[in-house]
């Protein structure tokens, strides 16, 4: 049984030795990838074992790419991927953590389920942190019986290159457990920003409408895809038009998130568009399925418009 004063004993980053991240896809293989390189040992937890072999090799060529560019020498890159260890047992890979870093599905029932397991399965003074982009901390911490330990952790993709992480304060997280977390984002090199806990919190409150709204602008035949992202790139100085980028963050995670603000403020203004809709549906993704509203190919820096939007 948790103990209050066995809990606080949990104060600063420097008592975080082991690290847990649950989910190993688009974020979760990113965020093992930084906490490994910056030293920590990582379990790294998915239900899938082949979800688990893609995100160890995609580490891999990550780092290599790293290396190449001198970010980080053979030796270092290999001691990195020897800290990482995955499994498909929630069980084992929490034995010893200090500190679990949750990046599942974006899925309220699933993140309370799996919080519900932390808590019972993490040692008492473990800290759980979430990567959602958009659920309620609050909630997810209510699975709990350590409400004052839960907190948002949201990493930006791709991690290893985002320097931004944003720090939601869930209604009940201990200030303690807020300043463990900023002091633990800047030992990753990354520079973090708090947020209290609304929907979306801030950085999905104000991108998920602007590409919700592009996705508006091709389904009424405004512009085609490259053009949409062409005026965002060279007139706004985006790096990546808000169709690349949903594309990127994966059309299910932005039907996902844009539910959460439509369900959780109330306003039209949330409704996700209906050709987002149709094309989740169809399993059309985007990056992480090959096809969304462009075509990718391995191996391949082109950027094609899909067919269905040529
Ligand atoms: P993803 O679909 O790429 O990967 C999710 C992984 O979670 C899958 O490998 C799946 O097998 C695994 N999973 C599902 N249920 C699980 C469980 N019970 N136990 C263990 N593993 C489980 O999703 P993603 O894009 O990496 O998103 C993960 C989280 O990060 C979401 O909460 C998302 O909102 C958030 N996020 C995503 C982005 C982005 O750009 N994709 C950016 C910031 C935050």
């Amino acid at each position: 049984m948790n103990t209050e004063p066995e809990r606080m004993k949990q104060a600063s980053s420097s008592d975080i030795k082991h690290v847990t991240v649950v989910g190993c896809g688009t974020m979760g293989n990113g965020i093992a990838q930084v906490f490994a390189t910056c030293g920590y040992p990582v379990e790294l937890v998915d239900l899938s074992a082949p979800a688990l072999d893609k995100a160890m090799s995609t580490i891999a060529r990550n780092l290599d790419r790293v290396v190449a560019k001198g970010g980080l020498d053979q030796n270092a890159r290999d001691v990195a991927l020897t800290r990482i260890h995955c499994s498909t047992s929630l069980a084992e890979a929490t034995q010893k953590a200090d500190l679990v870093v949750e990046a599942a599905t974006e899925n309220r029932q699933i993140k309370l389920e799996l919080f519900r397991q932390l808590d019972q399965l993490s040692p008492a003074h473990c800290i759980l942190a979430t990567n959602t982009s958009s659920i309620s901390i609050t909630d997810i911490a209510g699975a709990t019986t350590r409400p004052t330990q839960v907190i948002g952790m949201h990493f930006m993709n791709p991690v290893p290159v985002m320097k931004l992480v944003e720090i939601i304060k869930g209604y009940n997280t201990d200030p303690l457990v807020t300043a463990t977390i900023v002091e633990m984002s800047h030992r990753l090199g990354k520079i973090p920003v708090e947020a209290n806990d609304y929907p979306g919190f801030v950085a999905n409150r104000i991108l998920m409408p602007m590409i919700n709204e592009a996705i508006h602008a091709l389904y009424e035949g405004v512009a085609g895809v490259a053009e949409i992202d062409i005026v965002m790139k060279l007139g706004m100085a985006h790096p990546m038009g808000p169709l690349q980028l949903a594309d990127f963050i994966g059309l299910d995670v932005c039907l996902a998130i844009l539910k959460v603000l439509h369900d959780g403020f109330g306003q039209p203004k949330y409704a996700p568009c209906p050709l987002l809709v149709k094309m989740v549906s169809s399993g059309n993704l985007g990056v992480k399925t090959g096809k969304g509203f462009y075509a990718y190919q391995e191996g391949s820096k082109d950027l094609v418009v899909a067919p269905e939007f040529r």
